[in-house]
C-alpha cells in the first residue's frame, strides 16, 4: 500500500520532486522549474493573464472528482480564460493546499490530469512553477497566461448591433452533470440536504452517463477556437462559465446592446441533454439556457462573414432596450421575449432540496 507516503510523510520538498517531472514543457520557457521563478519569452510584447480558484465544498466534491479529473479541470477552465481573450495559452503555474494525508499517489494524479488537459486541449502550453502547501480544505489555484500573437484582445464590450450570435462547444451537458449526481444521491440517499456525495454513485454513474458526467468532472472546451474566433474578427467573447444567458447578460450590458437569442438554434443542444438521461429531459432547456461550466466559447461576429470553423449561430445582437430593466439577463431575451427564468443554476451554493 502506498497509504503511509502521504504529504505529511514526505514533505513538501520531496512531493514537488515527484510531481514536476510529470508535467508538460511550455515552449516559451526561458527559464523552467528550480529557481525561485521561471522566465518566459513574451514575443508579442503583451500577455495575457487570468487566475481561477476551486476550493473543495464551493466548487467541487471528492467523492464524485478524481484527482486526475481536477487537473483536467483546473487547466481547461483557466484556459478558456485565456482562449475567449482570443490568444494561445502559452504556460500555467498552479498552486496547491492539500490535507496533510493526501497521498503522494493522489498528488501525481493531479499532475498527470493538469498534463493531459493542457495536452489536449492547447499544445505548447505547460505548467512552469507552483507551490504546495498544507490546508484541511483541498484548494486548487491556477493562473495562466497566454499569448496575442499579434491580435487585439477580444473584450466583452465590442458586440454591436447586427452582429451575428454564435458558439463553439456544448451548452448544458455540465449542468446536467451536477444535476444528475446532486438528483441521484437525493433518490439514493435519505433526503437530507444537501445530498451527501457518495463515491460509488459517482463511479456508476460516470460509467452509464460518461457524456454529462466528463462535461461536469473533466470538461474539454474547444480551447483553439478562441484564437480562430479573434482572427475571424469577432467582436467580443467570453466563455460560458455560469450559464449562456447571464453570460450572455455580460456581453450585452459591457457592449450596451440587446441579444436575442433564437430557441430553434438551441434546439439540438437541449434534445442532446434530455437524451442524456430520463431525469433530464424535463430540465434541459433550463440546463441549456442557464446550466453553467461547459466553458464554450461564446461571441459575436460582422452578419457580413462565415462563421469560424465550429461555431454555430444562436442568436443576434439587436439594439439595447430603451428604460428596460435593470439587472443581469434582462439585456437577453429568448424569441424577442424574456426568457422566464434568468440566471444560471449552481447546486453547489443553491441547492435547496427543490427540483426547480
Ligand atoms: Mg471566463
Amino acid at each position: 500500500m502506498t497509504s503511509k507516503n502521504t504529504l505529511g510523510t514526505v514533505g513538501e520538498r520531496a512531493a514537488l520532486a515527484r510531481i514536476f517531472p510529470r508535467l508538460p514543457a511550455a515552449t516559451t520557457t526561458l527559464v523552467g522549474p528550480g529557481d525561485d521563478a521561471a522566465v518566459l519569452a513574451a514575443p508579442d510584447g503583451r500577455f495575457v493573464v487570468t487566475t481561477d480558484m476551486m476550493i473543495h465544498g464551493p466548487d467541487f466534491r471528492l467523492a464524485w472528482s478524481t484527482a486526475h479529473d481536477l487537473g483536467v479541470k483546473a487547466a481547461a477552465s483557466n484556459l478558456a480564460d485565456v482562449a475567449a481573450m482570443g490568444a494561445v495559452p502559452t504556460s500555467l503555474v498552479v498552486a496547491l493546499a492539500v490535507p496533510r494525508s493526501t497521498s503522494v499517489e493522489w498528488l501525481e494524479q493531479f499532475a498527470d490530469g493538469l498534463r493531459d488537459g493542457v495536452t489536449a486541449l492547447a499544445d505548447g502550453c505547460g505548467v512552469v512553477g507552483g507551490d504546495l502547501s498544507v490546508s484541511d480544505t483541498l484548494t486548487i489555484v491556477v493562473t495562466a497566461f497566454g499569448d496575442l500573437q499579434g491580435r487585439a484582445p477580444v473584450l466583452r464590450s465590442g458586440a454591436r448591433t447586427g452582429d451575428v450570435v454564435a458558439v463553439a462547444g456544448a451548452l448544458g451537458m455540465a449542468g446536467a452533470g451536477i444535476r444528475l449526481l446532486f438528483t441521484e444521491a437525493v433518490t439514493s440517499g435519505d433526503g437530507s440536504t444537501p445530498p451527501e456525495p457518495s463515491a460509488d454513485l459517482g463511479r456508476a454513474l460516470r460509467r452509464r452517463y460518461p457524456a454529462v458526467l466528463d462535461a461536469q468532472l473533466a470538461p474539454t472546451p474547444p480551447i483553439h477556437r478562441g484564437p480562430e474566433a479573434a482572427d475571424a474578427g469577432a467582436t467580443a467573447m467570453l466563455d460560458v462559465s455560469d450559464g449562456l444567458l447571464l453570460d450572455a447578460s455580460r456581453i450585452a450590458e459591457a457592449s450596451a446592446v440587446g441579444i436575442d437569442l433564437s430557441s430553434a438554434a438551441l434546439d439540438d443542444d437541449v434534445r442532446a441533454v434530455a437524451a442524456a438521461h430520463p431525469s433530464l429531459a424535463d430540465f434541459a432547456r433550463g440546463l441549456v439556457y442557464a446550466g453553467g461550466e461547459d466553458h464554450a466559447l461564446l461571441a459575436t461576429f460582422p452578419a457580413s462573414g462565415a462563421l469560424p470553423d465550429g461555431f454555430r449561430r444562436i442568436g443576434v445582437v439587436v439594439p439595447a432596450a430603451a428604460g428596460g430593466p435593470a439587472g443581469a439577463g434582462s439585456a437577453v431575451t429568448v424569441d424577442g421575449a424574456p426568457y422566464d427564468s434568468p440566471g444560471g443554476w449552481d447546486p453547489y451554493r443553491d441547492w435547496n432540496g427543490s427540483t426547480g
